[in-house]
């Protein structure tokens, strides 16, 4: 949750969701505002409650009776975010929330984060483990600004995430209206098992093709059965790496060439 970006009002509302490949179980939360480790409540709604998505106060209180690490918010607060929320405000002529204050350790580890110039931002990951199944989670501060309780597509099972053994595992990031609305991590999946198609085909139909139509932005990561890594985004860049058993690790930013 760290280095999430901020909403409206200058607060966290934290998305996360993971889902297994083998059994179709999967977990969500939206609206976070205080559990350190959102993915970590994603996961425990599948294993501790019987539903799929918890939300709001609601998934807050669940985090806490499952006795889940719960923190003040400044402590997601990154000066980087900070910046990015007051540029997005003077846009919308709004004027800025009161700047949270960092009290005690959050100070100290925010120093250290922003001294790093790390980049933070949505987290996606897939994962095939060795008995061949699958698994894809994906954590999110959602977009710069966001009010109402605007939710996008990372704590969405088939929009931002979705694994299942007999196709493919999909995190994506990027405008999650656009995500929500095409349904891309299942459509990908979809591809693959019904159509047949190459994981790499399949991506690049849907985020090159259907996502850059409907004016979207942003990209996934995905893994086919094999554990062969794939991924597509049609924008700049995007910040990414995987590995394979044995061999090295890869990392990227922009396109192929970097
Ligand atoms: N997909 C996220 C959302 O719309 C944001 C992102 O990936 O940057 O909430």
């Amino acid at each position: 949750g760290r280095g999430a970006v901020m909403t409206e009002i200058g607060g966290f509302s934290l998305d996360a969701s993971i889902m297994d490949g083998a059994t179709l179980d999967a977990g969500a939360v939206a609206g976070l505002s205080n559990v350190r480790h959102p993915i970590t409540a994603a996961r425990a709604v599948i294993t501790d409650s019987p539903h799929v998505m918890l939300a709001g106060e609601g998934a807050d209180q669940f985090a806490a009776q499952r006795g889940l690490e719960i923190v003040d918010p400044t402590y997601f607060f990154t000066e980087r975010r900070w910046e990015s929320l007051l540029r997005v405000l003077e846009r919308r002529g709004m004027p800025a929330p009161k700047k949270p204050v960092m009290t005690g350790e959050a100070v100290k580890e925010a120093t250290l984060l922003n001294d790093r110039g790390d980049k933070f931002g949505t987290v996606g990951v897939v994962a095939l483990d060795r008995n061949g199944n699958l698994a894809a989670g994906t954590s999110t501060g959602g977009t710069t600004a966001k009010r109402w309780g605007r939710v996008g597509d990372s704590p969405i099972i088939g929009a931002g995430t979705y694994a299942d053994n007999d196709s493919c595992a999909v995190s994506a990031t990027g405008t999650g209206e656009y995500f929500i609305r095409l349904s891309i991590a299942y459509r990908i999946c979809a591809h693959v098992e019904l159509d047949g198609m190459d994981l790499q085909s399949a991506a690049d139909l849907v985020i090159q093709d259907k996502l850059t139509a409907l004016g979207g932005d942003g990209g996934i990561i995905a893994l086919t059965t094999d554990g062969e890594p794939v991924w597509s985004f049609n924008t700049e860049g995007m910040y990414r790496a995987s590995r394979v058993d044995g061999g090295e690790t890869v990392i990227g930013i922009f396109g192929e060439a970097d």
